[in-house]
């Protein structure tokens, strides 16, 4: 498809590559323009980069009233050549359409998505930040247009992407690591539900257990299985741990977990990490009896963002805690760590397919 430029005069654009002197924070800050597309009339139409700027929404928009929107979150990195390569980008654009399928969205073509990404990075890639672990996060979303207050899914959309140059998620290296709130209280998902779509809703519905956790200095909740009996995920990214012989354990793909395409990536690398990675459903009692017999001697949580973020302890409503080995970032977590970002950054090479060049078109 065709993507029409309407560009911000040269002048007013970003002229020198960003060399910020602090770390920059994950997520603020934007570039100079965005991309749209809207659906109309059953059909993706008028596909444009425009300055990054408010736009009009009507105020019966369904997504502002019954929440029919959806993202995605993906990275671009720079290489040792000096390029912008993004990362496993065609794993989102399927990603997204899974995502619509569920939340009764159109899905939008994945070479389109690509293509769309791509051309944006390209217009605004003198915003990469040149810093040590630095990338462009890239923010596609979609969300329903139609003014309507009837439930019904929407007529029209608008799928929409934004860049955010961000400085590396670990500014003071890889050195902290997190805690987690077990809690009966609160559930992310239930089958049948929402719980496999990047739905905006789902994160609507995940604030309160996520003020909820900070009461105990936790960071998140660890969401279990509505029968609280099995470990699902930790809302914005996947649970894993690791028994003694290195097996990562990741718990089982269902329709209340998020496929994680960092997990399912680590997955994919065992060999190269020389580590197994398998997938079961993991008991709770089973897990903690395993932390205690120090069986169990990392575990952690797998997302872009991130990456990987270990856990140090767990903590109950209780206020009891639960020390994960001793309480540090173990070897395997930061082998993973250091593995995936040196394949993100061209230091270590990728497999086929997984990294994908930003042409210069414009
Ligand atoms: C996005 C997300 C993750 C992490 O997925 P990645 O593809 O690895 O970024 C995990 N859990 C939930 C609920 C998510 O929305």
């Amino acid at each position: 498809m065709d993507i029409a430029y309407l560009l911000k005069p040269k002048s007013q654009r970003r002229k020198e590559q960003l060399k910020p002197t602090q770390p920059l924070p994950f997520g603020q800050l934007r570039t100079d323009h965005m991309f749209l597309i809207d659906y109309e009339d059953g059909e993706w139409q008028n596909a444009r980069i425009v300055p990054y700027e408010p736009f009009t929404i009507s105020p019966g928009a369904i997504a502002l009233h019954y929440g029919q929107a959806l993202f995605e979150g993906a990275k671009a990195f720079m290489h040792p050549d000096n390029e912008i390569y993004t990362f496993r980008i065609d794993k989102n654009a399927k990603r997204l359409n899974k995502s619509a399928e569920i939340l009764c969205m159109p899905s939008i073509d994945e070479k389109l998505q690509i293509q769309a990404i791509h051309a944006l990075i390209d217009v605004d890639r003198l915003w990469f930040p040149i810093q040590n672990g630095a990338s462009l996060y890239i923010r596609p979303f979609m969300f329903a247009t139609e003014d309507s207050l009837g439930v019904h899914p929407s007529k029209s959309y608008r799928y929409a992407i934004i860049l955010s140059p961000s400085g590396p998620y670990y500014p003071e290296g890889f050195t902290k690591p997190i805690r987690l709130l077990i809690t009966k209280k609160f559930h992310r998902a239930v089958s049948g539900g929402t719980g496999e779509s990047k739905a905006a809703g789902n994160y609507a519905a995940s604030l309160r257990a996520g003020e909820f956790a900070k009461q105990f200095g936790a960071s998140q909740v660890l969401y279990l299985d509505a029968q609280n009996k099995y470990i699902e995920e930790a809302g914005a990214m996947n649970h894993y741990h690791i028994e003694k012989d290195g097996t990562v354990v990741i718990p089982e793909f269902t329709d209340t977990v998020l496929r994680s395409i960092t997990s399912e990536s680590i997955i994919e690398l065992q060999n190269s990490l020389g580590l197994k990675v398998i997938q079961k459903r993991v008991a709770l009692d089973e897990f903690i009896g395993k932390i205690k017999s120090k069986e169990i001697i990392e575990a952690g949580g797998f997302g872009t963002a991130a990456v990987v973020s270990p856990v140090g302890e767990y903590v109950f409503e209780d206020n009891s805690i639960l020390t994960v080995g001793d309480g540090s970032i173990g070897a395997y977590s930061r082998k993973i760590y250091e593995y995936y970002t040196g394949l993100q950054t061209g230091k270590i090479a990728a497999p086929n397919g997984w990294l994908k060049k930003v042409e210069k078109r414009i």
